[in-house]
């Protein structure tokens, strides 16, 4: 089912064409996390590319050949339970989509149901995709609830963000975080590891949304899927160019002053 509302206007001259995959949007959509959708299609199309966003959800195909992005969002342990059901079938297609490169963005429920298994706080199993290596465990009584900030080395950038999640979640070997916590818990309060890096898929327990909070990996994201689609060496605007603070606030100030004379 394709977002209308969120469909790019018809009348833009736009240069390259993304579609975006909402996985399970009608069922794994807390705290916001639907915010990472309307990021992605911000940035794209400041970047020249028209979005189109499909919900990919249960029964539905998910056809590795369409899309160029999947978001894959949070959701409580009951609509996790529901999901992880028809996730068999979609194993083999985004499993492809993976390996050929594809991006994807996983938050919290999302990010644990691409790994092994995920014991809910009930105690009871719930099977993940089991593409990734990862696994997340429960924990008693407890929640990490709370601010938390995460730096990556090797892109050398910083993350902030919120996380509330009772799983506690270890990467697997192959698995790089997706930054060391700086402060906050990450996913599991022992090992100084916040979410995960792996081909690109970045997993993440930030809620909020992360993207919206974080336009570095925003831009991140979205230039590395039109390269894919487009070619390595496509010349885009920069960061600087669309999504830095000086331009913002440049333009908040200009506002401001168109303000002040009315
Ligand atoms: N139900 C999972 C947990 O509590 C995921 C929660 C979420 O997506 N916010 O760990």
């Amino acid at each position: 089912m394709t977002y209308t509302s969120l469909q790019s206007p018809d009348q833009e001259n736009y240069q390259y064409e993304l579609r975006i995959a909402h996985l399970y949007g009608n069922l794994m959509n807390t705290y916001g996390d639907n915010g990472n959708i309307l990021m992605l299609k911000y940035v794209a199309e400041k970047l020249g590319a028209r979005v189109t966003v499909d919900i990919v959800s249960l029964k539905d195909r998910f056809d590795p050949d369409t899309y160029d992005i999947a978001f894959f969002g949070g959701g409580q342990d009951y609509e996790q339970t529901i999901v992880s059901e028809d996730l068999p079938d979609k194993k083999e297609d985004i499993e492809r989509f993976i390996h050929d490169d594809g991006v994807v963005l996983a938050i919290c429920g999302g990010f644990q149901l691409l790994g092994q298994y995920y014991i809910e706080a009930s105690g009871k199993r719930i099977e993940g995709l089991g593409i990734m290596g990862h696994y997340t465990l429960n924990q008693e009584n407890n929640r990490y609830i709370g601010d938390i900030k995460i730096h990556n080395e090797e892109f050398n950038e910083t993350y902030y963000g919120f996380e509330n999640h009772q799983g506690r979640t270890f990467l697997a070997k192959d698995e790089k975080p997706l930054g060391k916590v700086v402060y906050g818990n990450g996913n599991n309060k022992e090992d100084g590891c916040e979410g995960v890096h792996y081909k690109n898929v970045f997993g993440s327990y930030f809620h909020g949304p992360i993207l919206s909070r974080n336009a570095n990996l925003a831009y991140r994201l979205v230039t590395t899927a039109l390269k894919n689609k487009y070619g390595q060496d496509i010349v885009l605007a920069t960061y600087d160019d669309i999504l830095s603070l000086e331009k913002a606030e440049e333009y908040a100030d200009v506002k401001s002053k168109a303000e002040l004379e009315e």
